[in-house]
């Protein structure tokens, strides 16, 4: 099959995340893995390029996964290729409705463009980056949720931040 594309903030990128890749990667040709930076969500924890380095670190034994970050609207993205097919991640009925109206918007945008759910693990659909990072910004231990090399970088960058809001 051809290339597919998997966009999405990886704020940070979780073991949710590494599976959606690793299933991707096993069905397409080529997966490019597309941080995008559009501000949506407003102020991240990392930056764009930050967020590509822990991708590309805890997607380097893939081979046929490629790293990329991109601003703008993803349906103008994914023009570069001929077929587009972009896949996201279902992990419960509240994805639901986003994702759909997402997908309706974008075949509008791009009548080329195809979006392709996968359905989470069982054992990932509780999980999001934004569990993430609160757990980070506890100092917690979570190495059931996201690659070492992920975990360390969560914790390095707010080990600060719990002594600036602790009460005085
Ligand atoms: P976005 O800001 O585009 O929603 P995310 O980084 O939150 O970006 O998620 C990217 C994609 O990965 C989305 O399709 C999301 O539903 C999916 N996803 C997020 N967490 C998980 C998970 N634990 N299991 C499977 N898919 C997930």
């Amino acid at each position: 099959m051809a290339t597919a594309i998997y966009p999405g903030s990886f704020d940070p990128p979780t073991l949710g995340h590494l599976d959606i890749i690793r299933r991707s990667a096993a069905i397409f040709n080529e997966l490019v893995v597309c941080v995008m930076h559009n501000g949506a969500k407003g102020q991240s924890l990392f930056t764009c390029r930050e967020r590509a380095q822990l991708l590309e670190s805890i997607t380097a034994d893939i081979p046929n996964v490629r790293i990329e970050t991109q601003g703008g609207l993803l349906a103008d993205y994914v023009k570069n290729y001929e077929e587009p097919v972009v896949i996201r991640g279902l992990r419960a009925v509240t994805d639901f409705e986003y994702e759909f109206q997402m997908a309706a918007i974008n075949k509008k945008l791009n009548c080329k463009m195809e979006t392709m759910f996968m359905v989470a693990s069982d054992k990932y659909t509780f999980l999001s980056s934004s569990v993430v990072r609160e757990l980070g910004k506890y100092g917690r231990e979570m190495s059931c949720f996201v690659p070492k090399a992920v975990e360390e970088a969560v914790h390095k960058k707010l080990s600060g931040e719990l002594c600036k809001s602790a009460p005085a």
